[in-house]
């Protein structure tokens, strides 16, 4: 882990300081809330509320925007230089330890309907003041090339939008000077995970929904799957077996895979990584058998 010229916070999702972190947290919430059909925005210029009015778009929301004009749109503070925002996921250890020695921000508590992480990352990183966030997205979430972000009942509202290049873009316009990078954005989930094996000997990450100090790796959870099965591409067998990765979570996410290849549904962006092992590395998961041997 970072141990040097390092600040560490970890905060609650809504736990915020500044009055337009606050102003920010409240729209996003209600954006992707069901009920509201109103949301009342400062005065704020037409290029501004243009996001919003994208990110409501993009999940389908029809939503009205009413300008209450006695209010004045303020900045976010602007003082500090840069935080990684940390996850504890793959790309997130990558960040840390390879390419930036920044403060370190945890999110704790993030409800379930919140849970598209990047636009908190985003709003708490501009609340503490930094010029620059940087967050793990990786290639496979920022290269927009096979997505279309036309909304559609496919993009629903449970469509990651925030990991995509387009919000973070259109974000950066937003809340600018205060921004969001990727230092990974050139990198895929593989290829990273790769140099962590490689500069560090094991897996020094926990990248598991369902993680806790005494079980690592649950076995059952769709990044259980992601990583054991990147680990076997790898080849590195003793390694995978510190996931234990279940047949029936195998056969569960195998299921998915294969009702993908009949309608080419991918709302979370995670199918179509079977078709990256499979095109990239001539690696079909419908052909393993846990243990690692083909039929
Ligand atoms: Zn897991």
């Amino acid at each position: 882990m970072i141990t040097n010229n390092t600040q560490t916070y970890h905060k609650h999702y809504a736990d915020l300081t500044s009055e337009r972190g606050s102003i920010d947290l409240r729209i996003r919430h209600e954006i992707y809330k069901e009920e509201d059909k109103t949301i009342y925005v400062p005065d704020m210029p037409d290029d501004k509320l243009n996001f919003w009015k994208w990110l409501a778009w993009v999940q389908n929301r029809d939503l009205e925007f009413i300008r209450v004009t006695s209010k004045k749109f303020p900045d976010y503070p602007f003082t500090k230089p840069a935080l990684v925002a940390f996850s504890g996921g793959l790309e997130s250890v990558f960040t840390a330890k390879t390419v930036f020695n920044g403060d370190i921000f945890c999110l704790d508590g993030v409800p379930d309907s919140e849970r598209q992480i990047e636009g908190l990352l985003a709003i708490h990183g501009a609340d503490l003041g930094y010029a620059c966030t940087y967050i793990g997205c990786e290639n496979d979430g920022l290269d927009n090339d096979d997505f279309d972000l036309e909304p559609t009942t496919q993009y629903s509202k449970d469509t990651m939008i925030e990991c995509t290049f387009d919000f973070i873009q259109r974000w950066n316009n937003y809340a600018y000077p205060n921004v969001v990078q990727s230092a990974v954005r050139y990198l895929n989930k593989i290829d990273i995970l790769k140099k962590i094996i490689d500069t560090t000997g094991g897996l020094t990450f926990h990248s598991c929904f369902n993680t806790t100090p005494d079980v690592p790796w649950c076995g059952k959870c769709f990044k259980c799957m992601i990583i054991f099965h990147f680990l076997m591409v790898l080849e590195e067998y003793d390694l995978s077996k510190e996931i234990p990765l279940t047949k029936e979570t195998h056969e569960k996410y195998c299921e998915e895979y294969r009702q993908y290849l009949k309608d080419g549904k991918d709302p979370f962006f995670t199918l179509k990584d079977w078709d990256f092992l499979r095109d990239r590395f001539g690696y079909d998961i419908l052909k393993v058998r846990l243990g690692g041997k083909c039929v």
